[in-house]
């Protein structure tokens, strides 16, 4: 296991200051998985002054100061140093009421939510891993440190925080920590929107969203009541949506779709404060996603004109896998891919910009501006799409006469 050079000569820098200091929490997991950490946080016992003090050459963003954490801006990246702390009694089970800071390395790892995220190393010596961390990713556990039930009490964001770690590596929950999940997950009730959905998010891109959602599905019916069974879910519908749920395309849009099909996923998703693109695509998917593919080159283009490449794009796959979770349909759904591979490999006009035609053409015609010239260019575009009309200026020219003519 290495620590990268920037890390490591902060670590070395705060060492002969006379400070402990280590790499901590997430990175030092990745690490030892073989992966590569997207960020390495340093924790030490230097109090923040003191950081700030030790890195005076080099400039300190002081984001996280009531929390002890000093963002110091080192070969042109930011690293967060947090002085080792404990958490003071929870408030509302989300914010600790006060930290306290301390000079024990231990003290700072009991706070820390679960064994796997609880090991630091000084790059020197061996890892420091008081609650078996180690051995726990090695049988690819998941473990609350300490008592799970308290840990959760004490902030209800670690339930989902949990399912997004067992669903981001595999890991199986370890038996009492899972217990405790199902227990405590009415506590996810006093969790902000914005938290839970960002979470969910996490959870449901993971590679093993599908069979953490089979165990622990529970878990989430507090913030999401319609896939409870009293909601309406029955738990062949739920096992579709885990079976599904892994071999999707893991994007958000998609994702959320398959979860929130055939509900009002508008609605839920505004609830969880959704951001507005994410929630109408992934709303206008949810809705498609349960009607029967186009079946021929002039539906399926008429849909790629409609929704758009990337959205349609989505719909193809999601429509595939769900078709394949629910063990039929899969002939068809293939099939609409190809017809869309096919209409795209085409090229041919699909928008209104593409039409040979334009809004000042028809205007030349005699058509009034408004709500008629629209419904004509539309018509006129429809009639491409279905092949009835080549994309040609004279043949829409005459088209567009032709109806003008039985209109009048
Ligand atoms: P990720 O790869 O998702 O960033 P991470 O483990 O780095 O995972 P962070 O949210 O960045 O997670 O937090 C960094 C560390 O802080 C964690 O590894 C854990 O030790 C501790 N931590 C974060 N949130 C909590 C929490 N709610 N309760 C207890 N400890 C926490
Ligand atoms: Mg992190």
């Amino acid at each position: 296991m290495d620590i990268p050079a920037p890390i490591r000569n902060i670590l070395l820098r705060l060492h002969r200051a006379g400070y402990a200091a280590y790499a901590v929490g997430g990175c030092i997991r990745d690490a030892l998985l073989g992966l590569e950490p997207h960020d390495w946080d340093v924790c030490t016992a230097a109090a923040p002054g003191e950081v700030e003090a030790v890195f005076s050459d080099c400039r300190c963003l002081e984001t996280g100061l009531r929390h002890g954490t000093v963002t110091v801006l080192w070969e042109g990246r930011g690293v967060e140093i947090t002085t080792f702390r404990t958490d003071g009694a929870y408030r509302d089970g989300r914010h600790p009421e006060s930290v306290r800071f301390t000079a024990s390395l231990e003290e700072d790892l009991a706070r820390r939510d679960f064994t796997c995220n609880a090991m630091a190393w000084d790059g020197v010596g061996g890892i420091v891993d008081p609650f078996g961390g180690r051995d726990d990713l090695r049988r690819g556990l998941l473990r609350c440190v300490g008592e799970p039930e308290r840990r959760f009490r004490e902030d209800a964001l670690r339930l989902l925080r949990a399912l997004r770690f067992a669903a981001r590596y595999g890991f199986t929950v370890e038996p009492a920590t899972g217990a405790a999940l199902h227990r405590e997950a009415a506590l996810l009730g006093r969790v902000s929107a914005e938290r839970c959905f960002s979470e969910l998010k996490g959870i449901l891109c993971a590679p093993h969203a599908g069979d953490v959602l089979r165990e622990y599905g529970d878990v989430l019916w507090p913030i999401l009541p319609e896939l409870s069974p009293e909601g309406g879910t029955s738990a062949e519908e739920w096992e579709v949506t885990c079976r599904t749920l892994d071999a999707a395309p893991a994007e958000e849009v998609l994702r959320l779709a398959l979860l929130l099909r055939g509900r009002q996923a508008g609605e839920i998703l505004r609830r969880l404060r959704c951001d507005r693109a994410t929630l109408r695509a992934a709303e206008e998917l949810a809705a498609l996603c349960l009607l029967p593919p186009p079946d021929t080159p002039a539906a399926q283009r008429r849909e790629l004109s409609q929704l758009g490449e990337e959205q349609s794009l989505r719909l193809a796959r999601l429509r595939l896998a769900l078709a394949e979770g629910h063990g039929q349909g899969a002939g068809a759904a293939r099939k609409a891919l190809e017809l869309q591979a096919a209409a795209l490999r085409e090229g041919g006009c699909l928008t209104l910009r593409e039409l040979a035609v334009d809004g000042s053409d028809l205007l030349a015609l005699g058509v009034r501006p408004g709500a008629e010239l629209g419904a004509l260019l539309r018509g006129l575009l429809d009639a491409v799409l279905d092949g009835d009309a080549p994309n040609e200026r004279e043949a829409l020219l005459a088209l567009a006469r032709d109806r003008l003519g039985n209109g009048a």
